[in-house]
C-alpha cells in the first residue's frame, strides 16, 4: 500500500462514516483496521500508531476524556454563554419540535414525512362548513361591513354566538363545538374568502384568548361558570397583553396587580390593585370579560416572601368597577372590532386569576404555550384563505378581462404575476393544512407556528399586490363589486399582530429553532446549568461529544451533497419531484453546518446578530414549505395536473433557501469562514433557478381554466353563487365567457369580419341574423356579457355618499367644497 493511496484510503473511511454518522467507536476501530493492514503493508510505522492512540484514547475512555477535555470546556462554557432571562427560557421551554426538527438535524426521512397521516374533517366538521358557515356567508355583505356599519350587523353577531363560531375550541362538555386545529382552519379560510372582519371576529376569540387559557389552566369553578357561557356566546372574551410601551416586547408591560387587603361584597379580603393602559385588542369594545396580563408584585409579603411575583393573567368582567372599555381604534379599514382598555387601582380578589392564587407569576409561560398552537392556525388560515380567494378571482378575471384584442393572462407580464399568486395558493394550502394537522396529532409546534404565521402573511401580502397590479383600475376604485381593495388594505394587520413579521423572521424562526431543534444546543444549555458538578460534567459531556459528532457528519454531508449536486443523494419517487428531494437533503445538510458553523463562531452573539439568524430561519423555512407542498402532492394522490404547481412551488422555495444560505455566506461575520464554507458549499455555483417562464405559463393556464387542478385551489373557499358574493359570481362569467368563445367565433367566420370581444349582445344578434347560432347560443352570448361587464365594470357614488362628515356639505357637496 503506497503513502498516497493510504491517505485516500483514510480519508474516504472518515468521510463516509461521517456521512452516515457513525459512532466514535466505530470510526476508532476501522481507522485501526486501516493502520493494522498499512502496518503490515510496511506503509505507515509506529509514529502513526502513537499519534492515533494519543487522539483515539483519551476520547474513548470517557474518565480520561470528562477529567481532560470536558470539564475545562465546561468552564469555558459557562464563561462565554450569555444568560438567558427567564421570558427567553420559558419562550423556549414552551411547545414541541416536530418535522421541522428533522429538516434541522440535516438528514430528513423522507417516509416519515408522508406516513404522517392527512388531516381530514370529521363528518359533523364538514356538515358544520356546508350548513352554519353557508348560510353565514350569505348573510354578510362585506361592503356593508367595512363602509357602511363599520361592524358586522347585529343578526350577525347574534349568528356567530348561536352556531358556536366563537366556541370552535371548547370542550363538547362545555357546549363547545370541540373542532380539530384542521376544522377551524378550513372554517376560517372560508369565512376570509368572503370577509375579512369575519374571519378576524371569529379567528380570536379561537385563538389565544380566555377559552384557550381556561381549558388549559383554569380552576374547575372558573370553568364551569366561564366555559359554557363563552360557548354560548353569552360572555364575548378579549386578551389584553399590548401597552403603549411594550408591543413586541411584551415581557416588559408596565401594567401591575398590587397585592393588598381590601373590601370585596362587604368583607376584607386580600386581592389585588390593578392598573393598566392597553391598547390594540381585538374585541375590547364588546367584550364582557377581559382577560389581561400584567405584573403582579407582593410589596408587603402577604402572599409570601417573594416581591416580585412576575406577569400573571386573570379574567376581568368589564363591568367590575374602574374597568373602562368602549372606544375603537380603526385598523386599515378593515373595521374589527379592536380598541383600548384601561384601568386604575381596580381592585379585584385573587380567585380571578386563571387557575387561582397558585397560577401567580405563571402568565408569561401559560401565553408562550397557547401561543404556539393559536398562532399556527388563525393567522395562516385567514392569509391562506385569502391567497386561495386572490388566485380563483384573479385567474377568472385574467381570462375574462380583454385588451389588444386579448385576454389579458395570455400576456407574459401578467404570467410573470399570475403565476406567483398561483404558486403561492398551493403552497399556502399545503403548509397551512401540515402545520395545524401537526397540532391534531398532539404537537404544539413553537417554531412552527412561527414559520407559518411569517411565510402565510407575508405571501398573503405579495399575492394581493400582485393581484391588484393584474386588476388596475378594477382593483383600486371601491365599492360593493371590488373584492380585493380591502384585502390589500388590511394585509398590515395579519403582518403586524401576534408577532410583528420583521421580528418573528429575525429573531423568533431561527432563535427557538436553533436550541429547540438542534439535538444537542439545549441539552449543552441544560447540562451547564446544573448545580451537582459531577452531573453537569456527564451530562456536558454526552451533549458536547455527540454535538462534535454531528458537526463532523453535517461537515462531509453538505460538502458532498454540494460537490455531487445531492445527485446520488436518497429520494422516495423517481419521478419529476426527485430533485426537489435530493436538494432539500442538500440544503438540509448545509442548514445544519452554517447552524454550528454561525453558533460555534459567533456564540452568544448570534442573538444580535439578526440578519444571520434571520438567513438560519429562511432555510429552516424553505425545506419546511417545500416539504409540506410535497406532502400535498403525496396527500392528494400525485395528481399529475398539479404538478406545475408543485414544481412552481418547490422552485421558488428552494431558489430562495439558496439565495438565503448565499447571503449569509457573503455577509457570515468572519471573512475567511464565509469565503472557505461559500467555495465548499457551492463548488459549482449558485446551480438552482427560479421559476422558468414556461413553469410561469403552465401555472398561469391553470388559473385561467375551469380543471381539477385548478378546483383543487378552491378548497374551502366560499363559491356559492349569489348576488353579493363576487368570486361567485366571477367563477360563473368565466364559464360563460369560455361557453360563449366558440359561439362567438363561429359568428365571426360567417361574417368574415374581426369583431370586438364586447357587445356580445349585438353578436348574438348579428349570429341569429346570418342563421348560424340557435336561439340557444344566442342567450348564451348575452349572459356571457352580462358576466363580463359585472366583471369589469366599478362602483360609482354621489360625492355625497364617501364623506365621512355629511354636515360639511349642506345638500350641494360640490358647491360648498368649491366655495371652501
Ligand atoms: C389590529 C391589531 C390587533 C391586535 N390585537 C391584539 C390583541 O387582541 N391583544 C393584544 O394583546 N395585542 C394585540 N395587538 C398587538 C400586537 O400584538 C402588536 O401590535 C405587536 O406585538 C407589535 O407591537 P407594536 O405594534 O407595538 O410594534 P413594535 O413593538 O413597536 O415594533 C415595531 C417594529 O419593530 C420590530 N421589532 C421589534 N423588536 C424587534 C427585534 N428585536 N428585532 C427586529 N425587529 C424588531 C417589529 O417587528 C416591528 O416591525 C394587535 C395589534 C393590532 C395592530
Amino acid at each position: 500500500m503506497d503513502v498516497l493511496f493510504f491517505w485516500i484510503a483514510l480519508l474516504s473511511t472518515v468521510a463516509v462514516l461521517a456521512y452516515h454518522r457513525a459512532s466514535l467507536t466505530m470510526f476508532s476501530a476501522l481507522i485501526a483496521a486501516l493502520l493494522a493492514v498499512a502496518t503490515f503493508t510496511d506503509t505507515v510505522g509506529v509514529v502513526s500508531w502513537v499519534l492515533f492512540l494519543a487522539v483515539a484514547l483519551p476520547l474513548n475512555i470517557a474518565s480520561i476524556r470528562q477529567q481532560y477535555l470536558t470539564k475545562p470546556l465546561l468552564k469555558l462554557y459557562r464563561k462565554i454563554m450569555p444568560e438567558m432571562s427567564t421570558t427567553e427560557k420559558e419562550a423556549i421551554d414552551a411547545g414541541t419540535t416536530w418535522w421541522e426538527g428533522d429538516l434541522f438535524r440535516g438528514t430528513p426521512d423522507w417516509h416519515k414525512l408522508h406516513n404522517y397521516p392527512k388531516p381530514r374533517l370529521s363528518a359533523e366538521e364538514q356538515a358544520f362548513l356546508d350548513g352554519p358557515c353557508e348560510e353565514l356567508l350569505a348573510m354578510v355583505d362585506d361592503w356593508h361591513t367595512t363602509h357602511e356599519r363599520a361592524d358586522l350587523s347585529p343578526e350577525v353577531y347574534q349568528y356567530l354566538k348561536d352556531k358556536g363560531f366563537f366556541a370552535m375550541i371548547i370542550k363538547k362538555q362545555y357546549g363547545g363545538l370541540e373542532f380539530s386545529a384542521y376544522a377551524q382552519s378550513c372554517v376560517l379560510q372560508k369565512l376570509t374568502s368572503k370577509s375579512m372582519v369575519l374571519s378576524s371576529v371569529v379567528g380570536v376569540p379561537n385563538s389565544l384568548g380566555p377559552g384557550e387559557l381556561l381549558q388549559h389552566y383554569g380552576t374547575k369553578e372558573q370553568q364551569d361558570y366561564y366555559l359554557p357561557r363563552l360557548a354560548k356566546g353569552l360572555e364575548i372574551p378579549c386578551f389584553a397583553l399590548t401597552s403603549p410601551e411594550a408591543g413586541s416586547d411584551a415581557g416588559a408591560i408596565p401594567d401591575t396587580g398590587i397585592v393588598c387587603k381590601g373590601e370585596w361584597e362587604g368583607k376584607e379580603i386580600i386581592g389585588m390593585r390593578l392598573t393598566w393602559n392597553k391598547r390594540y385588542i381585538t374585541l375590547a369594545p364588546i367584550a364582557t370579560v377581559l382577560g389581561l396580563a400584567f405584573k403582579m408584585q407582593d410589596p408587603d409579603g402577604l402572599l409570601g416572601d417573594k416581591k416580585e411575583l412576575g406577569i400573571t393573567c386573570a379574567l376581568i368582567p368589564v363591568t367590575t368597577p374602574g374597568v373602562k372599555i368602549g372606544r375603537r381604534h380603526f385598523p386599515l379599514n378593515v373595521p374589527f372590532q379592536n380598541g383600548p382598555t384601561q384601568g386604575q387601582d381596580v381592585f379585584v380578589p385573587l380567585d380571578y386569576i386563571i387557575g387561582g392564587p397558585k397560577m401567580a407569576g405563571q402568565g408569561w409561560r401559560m401565553l408562550v404555550e397557547c401561543l404556539s398552537v393559536g398562532r399556527a392556525i388563525t393567522l395562516p388560515s385567514n392569509s391562506t384563505g385569502g391567497i386561495k380567494a386572490a388566485a380563483l378571482l384573479t385567474g377568472a378575471y385574467a381570462r375574462i378581462r380583454r385588451q389588444f384584442k386579448l385576454p389579458i393572462g395570455k400576456m407574459e407580464g401578467i404570467e410573470e404575476a399570475l403565476a406567483r399568486i398561483g404558486g403561492y395558493a398551493y403552497m399556502a394550502e399545503a403548509s397551512t393544512t401540515m402545520s395545524v394537522g401537526s397540532i391534531d396529532l398532539g404537537e404544539k409546534p413553537s417554531v412552527i407556528s412561527a414559520i407559518t404565521k411569517f411565510h402565510m402573511t407575508e405571501r398573503m401580502r405579495q399575492a394581493i399586490i400582485d393581484a391588484m397590479d393584474i386588476h388596475g383600475g378594477k382593483g383600486i376604485c371601491m365599492g360593493p363589486n371590488n373584492y380585493l381593495a380591502r384585502g390589500y388594505q388590511g394585509a398590515p394587520v395579519a403582518i403586524t399582530v401576534e408577532g410583528a413579521n420583521i421580528l418573528t423572521r429575525n429573531m423568533i424562526i431561527y432563535g427557538q429553532g436553533a436550541i429547540r431543534c438542534h439535538p444537542f444546543v439545549l441539552a449543552e444549555l441544560q447540562a451547564a446549568g446544573l448545580e451537582d458538578e459531577r452531573a453537569a460534567v456527564t451530562a456536558f459531556d454526552r451533549a458536547l461529544f455527540g454535538h462534535i459528532g454531528f458537526s463532523i457528519s453535517n461537515f462531509f454531508r453538505a460538502l458532498w451533497l454540494g460537490l455531487s449536486n445531492s445527485a446520488f443523494s436518497a429520494s422516495p419517487y423517481a419521478d419529476a419531484t426527485a430533485k426537489y428531494y435530493k436538494q432539500m437533503n442538500r440544503y438540509s445538510a448545509a442548514l445544519a453546518l452554517m447552524s454550528d458553523v454561525a453558533m460555534g463562531t459567533m456564540g452568544g452573539d448570534l442573538k444580535r446578530r439578526e440578519r444571520i439568524s434571520a438567513r438560519l430561519g429562511d432555510m429552516l423555512s424553505m425545506l419546511y414549505l417545500t416539504s409540506a407542498v410535497l406532502k400535498r402532492f403525496n396527500d392528494d394522490g400525485r395528481p399529475a395536473q398539479d404538478l406545475p404547481l408543485v414544481q412552481w412551488a418547490c422552485e421558488d422555495n428552494l431558489h430562495k433557501a439558496q439565495v438565503a444560505l448565499d447571503e449569509m455566506l457573503d455577509n457570515f461575520p468572519n471573512r475567511i469562514v464565509g469565503a472557505v464554507l461559500g467555495k465548499l458549499l457551492f463548488p459549482w455555483g449558485r446551480t438552482l433557478r427560479k421559476p422558468s417562464d414556461q413553469l410561469d405559463h403552465q401555472v398561469s393556464r391553470i388559473m385561467q381554466t375551469p380543471c381539477e387542478a385548478r378546483s383543487r385551489l378552491a378548497t374551502n373557499l366560499y363559491m356559492t353563487l349569489e348576488p353579493n358574493n363576487q368570486i361567485g359570481l366571477v367563477e360563473k362569467a368565466l364559464t360563460d365567457i369560455l361557453a360563449a368563445e366558440p359561439i362567438f367565433d363561429k359568428v365571426v367566420h360567417a361574417a368574415n369580419k374581426r369583431l370586438p370581444f364586447f357587445r356580445l349582445h349585438e353578436v348574438a344578434a348579428l349570429g341569429l341574423e346570418l342563421g348560424v347560432i340557435t336561439e340557444a347560443e344566442a342567450e348564451k352570448l348575452r349572459v356571457a356579457e352580462q358576466g363580463r361587464l359585472h366583471t369589469i365594470n366599478v362602483d360609482d357614488f354621489d360625492p355625497l355618499d364617501l364623506a365621512a362628515d355629511k354636515s360639511l356639505f349642506d345638500t350641494k357637496p360640490k358647491a360648498k367644497s368649491a366655495a371652501a
